[in-house]
């Protein structure tokens, strides 16, 4: 196989509803803000879009069919272990990741003071080193679902290699 056959890229998207009082969980830590998201398992957004992209990346089913949401087991979930049990997946079909970039679009918290620990709670699930992790943080200007704090989003796209 040569170095271009070896390549895959995946992209994950996901949105979770925000409501008043904390903590608000988010890339595997608790982030200091008196809002939540709303979800089926723990509504982690940030580690739902890179659950879905490394799945995708490696050609798997997506999130949804793994660990489906009808499902009482999935109630209430960490989605690390879910981030990690997936990343077992992509393993053992022979793809490790080359690195992956993340953008979590919320009005607020500020997410600077977060991001080293994001990046080294996302390192750790999916047994990467840090180098190869980047998390971006976007408000929604003020405007629309995200800017009014109704909404928060995240993508992510991933670089896998064989
Ligand atoms: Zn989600």
């Amino acid at each position: 196989m040569n170095a271009i056959q070896g390549l895959r890229v995946g992209l994950g998207m996901d949105s979770h509803r925000i409501a008043s009082g904390g903590p608000l969980i988010l890339g595997g830590i608790k982030l200091d803000a008196d809002m939540h998201l709303v979800g089926h398992s723990d509504a982690d957004v940030l580690l739902h879009a890179i659950t879905d992209a490394v799945l995708s990346a490696a050609g798997l089913p997506d999130i949804g069919q793994i660990f489906p949401n009808t499902s009482d087991e999935n109630k209430g979930r960490d989605s690390g272990e879910m981030l990690a049990q997936a990343m077992d997946l992509v393993r053992e079909n022979g793809w490790s990741i080359l690195n992956l970039d993340c953008v979590v679009q919320m009005e607020r918290p500020k997410l600077s003071p977060y991001k080293g620990l994001l990046k080294q709670r996302i390192a750790e699930l999916l047994r990467i080193d840090i180098s190869q992790v980047s998390v971006k943080g976007k408000t929604g200007e003020g405007v629309g679902e995200i800017g009014r704090s109704e909404l928060a989003a995240a993508t992510c796209v991933v670089l896998l290699y064989k």
